[in-house]
């Protein structure tokens, strides 16, 4: 357990709620957002306070009405025309500002591109402390601390981070990780408010958004990956995997072989320095089952290893090992699927 240290003046006990940072995109909200709600919930029940969310955009009422059902005590709404599209100024500026003026003792935010980009700016200007990448928050039952877990030294040890001097304690928090939050009768308290924002606070501006039309569904969101590593051999291969992935209504995924190899975008990758998921059925082929990539997906429900090599690591971790060459086995796999429709 390592101690971190940034400052030691603050009033510790000034500081008091569990606070979320809610991610959306042109008023859809994230799943990310629902998993650190679900888990912003227990940290509130364990230290016995207030769940608060807070959400930025303009003109994303139904998005906060959606929030607003999912177990949160307050939800602080920040609406102004300069937090239409995603701003690293502005929202370190109103999020900054919020933590000053409410002083939550626990902030949470999504290790995304947007919250690893702005959450670092947030702790330099509150004068505090950030856990990155984390994969699971508790409370230490007995002296109350925040524990803070990820993983550490290429995945081969999780370290447990406390920041016991640091208040707001602030974490990021790896998508897919964590259950989401259910639906639960009471409806939060939203208040809606317009920060004081200028085109003067904001230096860098973010011209368009394009998204990637070839994702249909992320793999975060994904109920079925089909996942190809080394033993797929080359791009072409990876057409096989996504015939089985269509055949499933399912998305294909990749280990860290060939994005580096480039017969795959990034954005498949699964593992430590990729995405985490947790599917409903998980299908990995030719995939040894390095600890880097089990970090990211061994959440899965159900995992079919397909691998030539009977001693793959893998093998043994998956709930249907089979084995043999994914050439001959995934043709078949699909035939055998099709014939049942
Ligand atoms: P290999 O380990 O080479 O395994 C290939 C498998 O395919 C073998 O088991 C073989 O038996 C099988 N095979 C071959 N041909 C066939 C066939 N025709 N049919 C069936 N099976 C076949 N890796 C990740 O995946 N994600 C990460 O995010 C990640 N982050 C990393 C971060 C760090 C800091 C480091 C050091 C490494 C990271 N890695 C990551 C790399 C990781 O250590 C492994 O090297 C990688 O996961 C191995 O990928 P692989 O299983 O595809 O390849």
């Amino acid at each position: 357990m390592f101690n971190a240290k940034v400052n030691q003046n603050k009033d510790l006990s000034a500081y008091q709620g569990v606070c979320v940072i809610a991610q959306q995109e042109k008023g859809i909200n994230l799943s990310v957002t629902f998993e650190l709600m679900n888990e912003g919930r227990k940290l509130a029940d364990k230290t016995d306070s207030q769940l608060y969310v807070v959400i930025l955009g303009n003109k994303i009422d139904d998005a906060v009405d959606e929030l607003s059902n999912y177990g949160a005590d307050k939800i602080f709404y920040y609406e102004h025309e300069l937090l239409e599209k995603y701003s690293t100024d502005a929202y370190t500026k109103v999020v900054s500002s919020f933590i000053e003026d409410n002083k939550p003792e626990i902030v949470i935010y999504g290790a995304s591109s947007i919250g690893r980009d702005f959450a670092p700016r947030v702790a330099a200007r509150v004068g505090t402390g950030l856990v990155a990448d984390c994969t699971g928050l508790d409370i230490n039952e007995e002296d109350g601390k925040f524990l803070q877990t990820r993983p550490a030294f290429g995945g081969n040890l999780m370290a447990t981070i406390i920041c016991p001097n640091d208040r707001p304690q602030m974490a990021t928090v790896r998508p897919g990780v964590m259950e989401k939050a259910k639906k639960v009768n009471k409806k939060s308290h939203v208040l809606k408010i317009v920060p004081s924002l200028t085109q003067e606070d904001i230096i860098a501006r973010t011209v368009d958004i394009i998204m990637d039309k070839t994702k249909k569904v992320s793999l975060n969101d994904a109920d079925i990956i089909v996942a190809g590593g080394r033993g797929v051999g080359n791009k072409e291969g990876f057409e096989l995997l996504q015939q089985l992935a269509d055949t499933l209504g399912g998305v294909v995924g990749s280990s860290r072989v060939p994005v580096d190899s480039g017969w795959i975008d990034h954005s498949r990758q699964i593992g430590q320095t990729g995405q985490t998921v947790r599917p409903k059925l998980y299908i990995a082929c030719g995939i040894s089952g390095a600890i880097q990539h089990m970090t990211g997906m061994s959440e899965s429900e159900y995992i079919i290893a397909i691998n030539k090599n009977p001693s793959a690591p893998i093998m043994k971790s998956s709930h249907l090992a089979i084995e043999g060459d994914l050439f001959k086995v995934i043709p078949e796999l699909i035939n055998e699927i099709n014939s049942k429709k």
